[in-house]
């Protein structure tokens, strides 16, 4: 359906209102639509605001006349056709109107015939140049250059924008050719193209490198179009042009950044990726192909981001890519990546949405292949253990601290069985709780030393929870962790090594002492050789026999002490020595005690000693060496013979007590002092009795006690001061078999 088209409004303006009615008729008549009005000042309140395509104007009206009217129509810049009506055919006045600018000028009475002819005239016409008006404004407004050239090339228009693009003013260019913009930077044949296009009739569409009036050079996006005259022939070419140097400038750098992103991201030598919102790899960097083996052939087929992680990880990535999607925060996900050949290695993927215009379109992360990190961990993890390991078997206590404080951070385990402490205890513990008491107040004194000397030992008194005392040799050093100083102490347990020191000094002197008894014990002897000798060789002419007698006797006493003497020392320093070789063999100790006693009947016969001797009736067996153990009983009964004065008895006797032979040799003697009980079995101990000199070495009993230790049994000496000494021998019983 077509529009009807809009009716040409006719503006009647005249004040008789016969010649408004003849003339609204006509004009009603030829299809117009009529307006009239009775004055100049009505017609200029029309216009201004309702449509005139022509107006009928009377020449003469009250007011504002015809003439004074179209002179403001044209000041104004109205552009309807105005046909004056005028009641004379004043000739002068006619060229007066048509030279203000009216249309015609008609005279009263109007002829029908004429003024349906002129109106139809002057709206053609009025028609014809309100296109071209519109037209010529459109072109001169456009934003876009428009040049009008002639088949050769010539310009023959051009627009204020064109002169704007290229710095030529219109009477500059016009009848010059379009080539004055040429740059030179087509080659001819594009050139060559272009005419072709357009002298065939075609529209050429392209983009020029052009020069302007100043020399500088500028894109242009261009159209021409070949323009036709009435028949159909070629008459001109239409070029619109827009100047795009900025935009394409603007595209230059874009796509360069894109490139530099690109390459950038090449360079990476970890795998970038994008992905749309369903997951799909969309972008990946050469890292990303170099890596996963994949070719950019793959990418465009399509895949799956799930493929490159390993199958078990599937699920926590694709909930990860929903979290994501979902505008999650970004994050480092550990993950199990996979290889297209199926080689797995570890990750961390950093990964963020992308967002455009507000929603999120796909998802874009980075990669970390963390192989090497991971054997790091490993072997670091793997190193803790060792040393942790090696910190808990180290077989001194060791207690790490803090070198600030003195409190105890870690302890090995020597450590909590060394001081008795749980761990529980050690860490609510300061290094200063482990010195008792009377050190307490030092402690921190202590401790600061250890800190300042940064490595050393020291010894001290340590306090376990028993409350036992332990001598130590702390050594320390210092160190730091990541954050903290610490202090390491190791305590090494000298108390035995202190108890030895104290037992080798003892030894030492217990020798000393020994060498120097031996020496004061073989003297006496010895100089009493030495002085009766001597005078039996100077004055044996002068002495009588009974004398010599004497001193012979004399020398032969002394040299059989001395001989006992010397077998003694002998005799305990080879069982001290340990080179004693008993020669154990089953026998009756009753033998061996009643034999002993035999030889030591005279000695006690001569003192006026009674020894009686009651033995076991039943045999009994030891296992012993037969002259060691006759040595107890001689070394026992000698010493009980000694030590009774004459009148007194010795009594020996031997029982069974259970599955160990008892032999009990007691006196009616001196006794001995409670003291000195335990100390007479002590090498060259003797017990001082006041104003007495009893012969002997002191060296009676120890021989006792080792010859009865060596042979597993055991002996004690009793006493009941003023009434005697007891000493008792236990030796176990030799069992058949056993
Ligand atoms: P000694 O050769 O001096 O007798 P011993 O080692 O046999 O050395 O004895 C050590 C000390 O023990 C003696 O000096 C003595 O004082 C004391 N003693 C040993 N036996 C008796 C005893 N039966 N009665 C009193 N004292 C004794």
């Amino acid at each position: 359906m077509q529009a009807s088209p809009r009716k040409a409004t006719v503006l009647i303006a005249d004040d008789d209102p016969a010649m408004r009615r003849l003339m609204a008729g006509i004009v009603s008549r030829l299809g117009y639509l009529e307006v009239t009005v009775a004055d100049g000042d009505a017609v200029v309140r029309h216009v201004a605001g309702s449509s005139c395509d022509v107006l009928l104007l009377d020449l003469s009206m009250p007011g504002k006349g015809g003439l004074e009217v179209l002179e403001y129509l044209v000041d104004n810049d109205y552009h309807f056709p105005v046909i004056m009506i005028s009641g004379s055919g004043d000739i002068e006045q006619a060229v007066h109107c048509i030279k203000l600018g009216a249309y015609e000028y008609l005279t009263k009475p109007i002829d029908n015939t004429r003024l349906e002819i002129t109106l139809k005239n002057a709206l053609s016409e009025s028609d014809l140049k309100h296109r071209v008006r519109l037209l010529g404004a459109a072109m001169e407004q456009s934003p876009l250059a428009i040049a009008i050239t002639d088949t050769r090339g010539s310009i023959e228009y051009v627009n204020p924008s064109f002169s704007r693009n290229t710095g030529y003013s219109r009477d500059e260019v016009l009848g010059e050719n379009v080539n004055i913009l040429k740059s030179g930077e087509h080659p001819d044949s594009f050139y060559r193209e272009l005419w072709e296009t357009i002298t065939g009739g075609e529209v050429w569409q392209g983009e020029f490198h052009n020069k302007k009036k100043s020399g500088e050079l500028y894109w242009e996006q261009a159209i021409i179009s070949p323009v036709r005259n009435n028949a159909r022939v070629i008459s001109s070419f239409l070029a619109l042009k827009e100047d795009i140097t900025e935009a394409k400038r603007d595209r230059e750098a874009l796509a360069e950044s894109v490139q530099r992103f690109r390459e950038l991201a090449d360079l990476l030598p970890q795998p970038v990726f994008e992905t749309d919102n369903r997951g799909r790899v969309t972008y990946s960097n050469r890292a990303g192909f170099d890596i996963f083996g994949y070719t950019p052939k793959d990418l465009q087929e399509g895949f799956d981001a799930l493929q490159i992680f390993a199958p078990e990880e599937r699920r926590r990535v694709r909930e990860n890519i929903a979290r994501r999607l979902d505008g999650g925060q970004s994050a480092a996900t550990e993950l199990t990546a996979r290889k297209k050949d199926g080689a797995q290695f570890p990750v961390l993927v950093y990964s963020a949405p992308i967002v455009r215009k507000g929603k999120i379109s796909g998802l874009r992360g980075i990669i970390l292949d963390i192989t090497q990190q991971k054997a790091v961990e490993r072997s670091l993890r793997d190193n803790q253990e060792k040393y942790r390991n090696l910190f808990q078997s180290i077989p001194d206590a060791i207690i790490v601290a803090d070198a600030e404080t003195g409190k105890i951070v870690e302890w090995n385990k020597t450590a909590l069985s060394f001081f008795g402490y749980s761990g529980d205890e050690f860490s609510a513990m300061n290094v200063s709780d482990l010195y008792p008491d009377e050190l307490r107040n030092e402690a921190p004194e202590y401790f600061r030393n250890f800190v300042t000397m940064k490595s050393g030992a020291v010894q001290a008194s340590i306090i376990t929870r028993n409350g036992f005392l332990v001598d130590v040799d702390i050594s320390s050093a210092l160190f730091d962790t990541a954050r903290t100083r610490r202090v390491l102490l190791i305590f090494r347990d000298i108390s035995e090594q202190k108890m030895s020191e104290q037992l080798i000094r003892e030894n030492i002197r217990l020798k000393n002492d020994f060498i120097s008894n031996v020496s004061h014990e073989l003297r006496s002897p010895l100089f009493s050789i030495l002085g009766f000798s001597s005078t039996l060789l100077r004055d044996r002419n002068e002495l009588d026999s009974g004398t010599i007698d004497e001193f012979l006797g004399i020398i032969h006493e002394e040299s059989t002490r001395l001989a006992s003497l010397i077998e003694d020392v002998l005799t305990i320093s080879r069982i001290d020595s340990g080179k004693t070789v008993f020669k154990k063999e089953p026998l009756d100790p009753a033998d061996i005690i009643e034999s002993a006693c035999k030889s030591l009947k005279l000695r006690a016969d001569e003192k006026r000693v009674g020894l009686t001797l009651n033995l076991y009736e039943n045999s009994l067996t030891v296992r012993a060496d037969a002259d060691a153990l006759k040595q107890v009983v001689i070394n026992l009964v000698e010493n009980a013979i000694k030590f009774t004065p004459p009148g007194g008895q010795v009594y020996v006797s031997l029982v069974r007590e259970r599955d160990l032979m008892l032999l009990t040799v007691r006196d009616t003697g001196l006794g001995i002092p409670k003291k000195d009980l335990e100390k007479i079995f002590e090498k060259f101990y003797r017990v001082e009795r006041a104003g007495e000199e009893t012969e002997g070495t002191g060296l009676g009993l120890p021989i006792v006690r080792e010859i009865v230790n060596a042979h597993g049994g055991s002996v004690e000496a009793r006493c009941s001061v003023g009434a005697g000494a007891t000493f008792r021998v236990r030796m176990p019983l030799f069992t058949e078999g056993a």
